[in-house]
């Protein structure tokens, strides 16, 4: 698992709309993801920072039933003092991680429509959209681990993709053959998520109305994923 920090590091890639004939910065065949004619360097990644997170079909799960067990408005645990709940102190003595998670989500989703012992607000009926908080803090740490979550190695935010890694050249090689040349799916994937990572950036820059951007999203979404 890797945070977003860790994926920014190497550099941006930021292409242009078409696939690129020639090799340049900022494209996907960027000269510093790597050089496909030498063998003896496997590459560097490169990345894409997305105009807003994105759920990462892999963790869409585990992602939704850390969701569940925390107050959409505040992000703490639903319930204030484990102690004072039977079933949710039981759950949360459970020292297989995975199981804590379960049998945490199983008691605490039923929450729903209920008031927050924190904040005192009420819970939505459904999890929707890109609320709490973008998704950049969507459970604190103490919670996380109250729910079996290991956050030395998988913090709830990092299940969302904020930063998407862009694989050096030589997992996704050009063929070229009868004097063409023609680019990898992966290649042509990234470009889609490039192309509809700027739209939506501009139209949050511009401030367009909130369903312009949503629109937006579903493509960002849909090829991230
Ligand atoms: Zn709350």
């Amino acid at each position: 698992m890797l945070n977003a920090l860790s994926t920014s590091a190497p550099s941006e890639v930021s292409p242009p709309t078409a696939v690129p004939t020639t090799p340049a910065y900022g494209d996907p065949n960027d000269p510093r993801l790597g050089n496909l004619q030498d063998i003896s360097c496997p590459g560097y990644f490169g990345h894409v920072e997305l105009a807003c997170p994105v759920y990462h079909q892999g963790f869409i799960d585990m992602v939704l039933k850390s969701l569940r067990c925390v107050c959409y408005h505040c992000s703490s645990l639903v319930v204030g003092d484990i102690s004072n709940d039977f079933k949710v102190k039981k759950a949360s003595s459970i020292t297989k991680r995975k199981t804590r998670l379960e049998a945490m989500h199983n008691t605490l989703r039923n929450k729903a429509g209920k008031q927050c012992d924190h904040c005192g607000r009420h819970q939505p009926p459904a999890i929707g959209g890109t609320g709490y908080g973008d998704l950049q803090e969507i459970v604190k740490d103490e919670d996380a681990r109250k729910l079996g979550l290991d956050i030395a190695w998988a913090k709830p935010e990092w299940l969302v993709v904020s930063v998407l890694p862009v694989p050096p050249l030589h997992v996704r090689p050009s063929i070229h053959a009868g004097g063409n040349t023609s680019e990898d799916d992966l290649t042509h994937q990234l470009i889609n998520v490039v192309k509809s990572n700027i739209a939506l950036k501009d139209a949050i820059a511009t401030g367009a109305p909130y369903m312009i951007q949503e629109r937006r999203t579903a493509p960002l979404r849909s090829s991230t994923t």
